[in-house]
């Protein structure tokens, strides 16, 4: 035949070509748009479903952690040059930087992990997944004590040089303000290999009376305790129309952390499904993040910060204060077993792991 005269690149070419024009579905229109669910996170470009609602830095009302200037100043005075004078926190144009691990030799220097040819390749942002998913191993949980993701993304961009990937407002919606490829400035040493969630939640305190607890939840006839937004923040820039939140537990919370006692009203329902979801598409996406928390010998959650070598070999998901000394979050009301078993009957298609083991056991024993 003399078809198998042509050159092969030429072959390949005219298969291009008849595939685009025979309506064959896997060609697409020119200027035919990709469709989104609204529940898609951005891992080093690529788009991944979470079954939660997220609110990308792209998106109408998200929050882009990638602009230098101030995004809650007066317009004409929100330009980076403006907004270094005006605020002496703010340092740096970029509010995040390059992940790039380190090792520390036998002989005590420390050295890249990363080899010259990868740093030219990512120092543009040029990740590829495979390199991402080397490199990320945790999942860091913070309460932002700013009550909302606004005020939260306010503080962060507006006044502090600091940054993280990802805000969990009252009503559960998830923001996600830079690709996770970046390396976000929230949990010092661990900056490099995480990933991290501010979530809505004004923090743990010694006494509710004359801390911030006690002008934001109000307790109810009806036993149920609402959180009450101080009057200057109006709605709070939250998404869900009229939204009232609902601490998932009316009563404060009190526990031991990093060796203080605390009380903290709970997160709300729709943070915890929100949270699920979010662990399980992070440890799906990220094989390295054991979908876990730092647990003692019994198998009981640690309450405080892991000693340096512990940390440096934990992967999972962990608290702020099992990174530094100095930080208490996510505080005593999380529900790290609630979160973490509920994650795990996600990744295993809505079955709990154990029901997983026994049905799997029922099938071997019947093959
Ligand atoms: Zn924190």
């Amino acid at each position: 035949m003399r078809f198998q005269k042509l050159p092969i690149p030429w072959l390949a070419g005219l298969a291009c070509v008849l595939a685009f024009t025979s309506g064959c579905r896997t060609a697409p229109r020119a200027g035919a748009p990709v469709t989104r669910l609204g529940d898609e996170i951005m891992v080093a470009g690529q788009l991944f479903h979470t079954g939660t609602r997220v609110v990308l830095w792209t998106d109408p009302g998200g929050y882009d952690a990638y602009r230098v200037e101030r995004r809650f100043a007066p317009f004409d005075k929100s330009d980076w040059e403006t907004s270094h004078a005006d605020v002496r926190e703010l340092q740096s144009p970029n509010r995040y930087g390059l992940r790039r691990p380190m090792v520390t030799k036998p002989d005590g220097t420390r050295e890249s992990v990363l080899t010259p040819e990868q740093i030219e390749q990512v120092r543009g942002g040029g990740w590829d997944l495979p390199l991402l998913q080397s490199v990320v191993d945790q999942f860091v949980l913070h309460f932002d004590v700013a009550g909302v993701s606004r005020q939260c993304f306010n503080t962060l961009q507006d006044h502090r040089d600091l940054s993280v990937h990802f805000m969990c407002d009252l009503d559960g919606t998830i923001y996600q303000t830079l690709d996770l490829k970046e390396r976000a400035w929230h949990a010092t040493t661990s900056n490099t290999r995480s990933v991290g969630i501010e979530i809505a939640n004004m923090g743990g305190y010694r006494e509710v009376e004359n801390s911030p607890l006690a002008k934001w939840y109000r307790h109810e006839s009806n036993g149920q305790t609402t959180i009450t937004l101080p009057a200057n923040l109006g709605d709070g820039g939250i998404r869900t129309p009229g939204f009232v939140g609902h601490p998932a537990r009316p009563e404060p919370v009190r526990g031991t952390i990093q060796g203080e006692d605390l009380l903290q009203y709970d997160y709300t329902p729709q943070q915890y499904a929100a949270l699920i979801r979010l662990t399980a598409t992070l440890c799906t996406v990220f094989p390295k993040i054991k979908c876990d928390y730092p647990r003692d010998a019994s198998g009981k959650l640690i309450p405080k910060k892991l000693p340096d070598d512990e940390l440096h070999n934990y992967q999972g998901v962990l608290g702020h204060y099992h990174i530094q000394t100095d930080k208490t979050d996510p505080g005593p009301a999380l529900q790290w077993d609630y979160l973490i078993d509920n994650a795990r009957r996600v990744m295993n298609g809505g079955f709990s792991p154990a029901a997983n083991a026994t049905s799997m056991g029922q099938m071997r024993s019947k093959m």
